[in-house]
């Protein structure tokens, strides 16, 4: 009997692969491997409605508890892969077992990453997983004074749901604007202007020349500028390293092998509908089907209960057109690069997506193989 498929991973892009292989009616073993000890879980909750308190860990989980069970999927949870032989067509787990697969599935996602010197210390934070959400959400205190530093969309989001539970929040960049590779200038302006409005302290172009701490408790950033943020905890959202280490090579050589296919942030992705779209496209490549088009870019964002959608690449745009109040938080952007345009913004106004995705016209370039 085929060893079936090995899911390294168990995310969004683990649970779309495995769903679309059951919709296709795969027939040989499929097996979801992950580190955490949870069944596969949507992440984005964890830094809006699960650290709001408005949604706790059993409402986030992609499926209801038995759906694996149901389908003969099996959920091999709380032991990470460590490595890979490829020659025989083993899986090999931490514990130390090892499972043959006939198609495997690198899904492991990606990791939030550290700033060197901050390891030290217990007040530290950052956020990718369930048990990191757990674990900022009880530290999470109204009045307690927390600084974030990076003002990406999960530093932002972070900031912006720990002020609605009373934190005073410091908003640290070290660019001079956020979110330069998703955001046009004059929309990132804007968005620096609502967590301001808000009560949200950002300070831009700040970069951190030391960490000032006192045994195991970090006490403050200091700035190159000379600035100090006085802090109870602190939130790094730097960005993200792949979880890539514990494969014998890279993944994009590791997918040349008909064998191996890669799908979500490990595979070089970092929103939701890319991941769950290459999910879908490993188990579609697998079951022989005729690869679907590449999705347009997009993402989307909740601050202080404002509904953000982008769509495309703003890269080098040098025109923007806005319809609506940016005053009012309701409004959209069109930005455009030589006359076409290339990337649009919906706040508040969700209706308005399917025209601004008709507008920028998708890709077609099919996806083969995600890597
Ligand atoms: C707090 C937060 C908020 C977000 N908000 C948004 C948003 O609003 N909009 C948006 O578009 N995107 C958002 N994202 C990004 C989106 O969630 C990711 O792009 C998506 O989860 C990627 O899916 P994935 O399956 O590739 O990786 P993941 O969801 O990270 O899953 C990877 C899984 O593999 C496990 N794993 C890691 N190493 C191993 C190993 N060696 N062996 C076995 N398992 C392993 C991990 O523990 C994890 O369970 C957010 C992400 C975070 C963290």
């Amino acid at each position: 009997m085929s060893a079936g498929v090995v899911i390294a991973g168990g995310g969004l892009a683990a649970q779309r692969c495995a769903e679309a292989l059951h919709r296709g009616g795969y027939e040989a073993p499929v097996r979801i491997v992950s580190g955490e000890a949870f069944a596969p879980y949507d992440r984005p909750p964890l830094s809006k409605e699960f650290l709001s308190g408005a949604r706790e860990a059993d409402e986030i989980m992609l499926r209801p508890q038995g759906w694996h069970a149901e389908r003969e999927i099996e959920l091999v949870l709380g032991d990470p892969a460590a490595g890979l032989d490829t020659d025989h067509r083993r899986l090999l787990l931490a514990s130390g077992s090892a499972l043959r697969y006939e198609q495997l599935v690198i899904a492991t996602g990606s990791r939030a990453r550290m700033l060197p010197g901050s390891e030290r210390f217990s007040n530290v934070h950052t956020l990718r997983s369930l048990d990191d959400a757990v674990r900022l959400r009880e530290a999470l205190r109204p009045g307690v004074r927390l600084a974030v530093l990076g003002a990406g969309l999960i530093g932002q989001e972070v900031a912006a749901t720990a002020r609605g539970r009373g934190a005073h929040v410091t908003l640290v960049e070290a660019e001079p604007l956020p979110l330069a590779r998703a955001l046009h200038p004059e929309l990132a302006s804007w968005l620096v202007g609502v967590q301001r409005e808000e009560g949200v302290d950002v300070l831009l172009g700040a970069r951190v020349a030391e960490l000032e701490g006192s045994g195991d408790r970090l006490e403050a950033l200091r700035l190159q500028d000379g600035g100090r943020v006085e802090l109870d905890l602190l939130l790094v959202a730097i960005g993200v390293q792949p979880n890539a280490d514990w494969l014998p090579a890279p993944v994009a050589q590791l997918t040349m092998r008909p064998e191996i296919h890669a799908a979500g942030d490990v595979a070089g992705g970092d929103h939701w509908e890319l991941a769950a779209h290459q999910g879908r496209a490993v188990a579609n490549a697998i079951l022989g089907h005729e690869p679907a088009a590449a999705p347009l870019t997009s993402w989307w964002s909740d601050v202080h209960g404002v509904r953000i959608q982008g769509l495309g690449d703003p890269a080098g745009a040098d025109h923007i057109e806005i319809d609506g109040d940016p005053a009012a938080r309701s409004f959209t952007a069109v930005v455009f690069r030589s006359g076409a345009p290339v990337a649009a913004l919906a706040v508040a106004r969700p209706r308005e997506l399917p025209r601004l995705r008709t507008l920028l016209t998708p890709s077609t370039e099919p996806v083969r193989k995600a890597a």
